[in-house]
């Protein structure tokens, strides 16, 4: 008798968290990471730009010395593959040079879900840094896109996943609703350790933002979003970009591997509306 075949699992996927300075993953992504790092997927951490003007102490290459190794330390910390950053704060534009760059390292990772910041946030370097992320993400397969250093293109599935903006709000002071929730009250401590390897930032954030005892204002975030979701105690949130360019539109890995760690939001999911009509069958007028 013939026996069935057990069907294999798809793979786990290749999972980057990619922000624009040390410090932002810790503050918005890192329980999630460490959440997908624990299902037992490849991580991998990186700061696009280098924290160069995050400081009231260091000159601008200093800062980017210290401040590159406390990310470094935060990454091992998650078990994660740390990318060095490729410029200084303030010079990330989204411009054909840079994008080159960017899209070499992301060709080199081949990440099938990909962690992000918010796309409208109170600081423009990282709406930048997310913009030049979004472009190398979504010219992966093109052959006529020359990455620098470059590297062949190839067109793996990729979902891409936005993380809350920094203070909940967008730049304009409006809350912004997350399309789902990832419990991360476990993984608390561990974030909370990654954040402080950034000691650097504790004087600075508190004289350029107000923001002291940085680590309890992070954990002050979890704990709201946990309250948005009227499920968990300790929360972050996020929004699953357009799927066009990147992969089917039932392509969620988030979803497929947190499994019962993550809610959805019904406000968000009524206004999302069933996501994208289908035009194919349309008969042309
Ligand atoms: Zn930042």
């Amino acid at each position: 008798m013939r026996q069935r075949a057990i069907p294999t699992p798809p793979p786990l996927p290749v999972v980057l968290a990619a922000g624009a300075h040390p410090d932002d993953i810790e503050f918005m992504m890192a329980g999630t990471l460490l959440r997908l790092k624990a299902a037992g997927c490849q991580v991998h951490y990186w700061n696009v730009l280098n924290g160069s003007m995050g400081t009231g102490r260091y000159g601008a290459r200093e800062a980017a010395r210290v401040r590159t190794g406390e990310s470094r330390k935060a990454a091992a910390l998650a078990g994660a593959t740390f990318h060095p950053p490729l410029f200084d704060d303030l010079d990330g534009y989204y411009e054909k040079g840079r994008l080159a760059r960017v899209a070499s390292v992301v060709r080199r990772i081949q990440p099938n879900l990909v962690l992000l910041q918010a796309p409208h946030d109170y600081m423009e370097d990282h709406q930048n840094v997310v913009r030049l992320l979004v472009t190398a993400l979504f010219t992966r397969g093109m052959k006529n896109m020359a990455p620098r250093p470059n590297y062949a293109p190839s067109m793996v599935d990729c979902a891409l996943y936005h993380a809350l903006p920094h203070g909940l709000c967008d730049a304009l002071g409006k809350r912004v609703r997350p399309e789902l929730y990832v419990d991360v009250s476990p993984f608390m401590a561990m974030k909370k350790e990654m954040l402080a390897c950034h000691q650097s930032q504790a004087s600075w954030l508190d004289a350029s933002q107000g923001m002291r005892r940085y680590v309890e204002t992070m954990a002050g975030f979890t704990r709201e979003v946990g309250r948005m979701s009227k499920a968990f105690r300790h929360a972050e949130g996020w929004r699953k970009r357009s799927h066009l360019g990147f992969g089917p539109e039932a392509y969620d890995p988030l979803t497929r591997i947190l499994g019962g760690a993550v809610k959805f939001d019904a406000i968000y999911a009524k206004e999302k509306k069933g996501g994208f009509p289908d035009f194919r069958d349309s008969s042309p007028s």
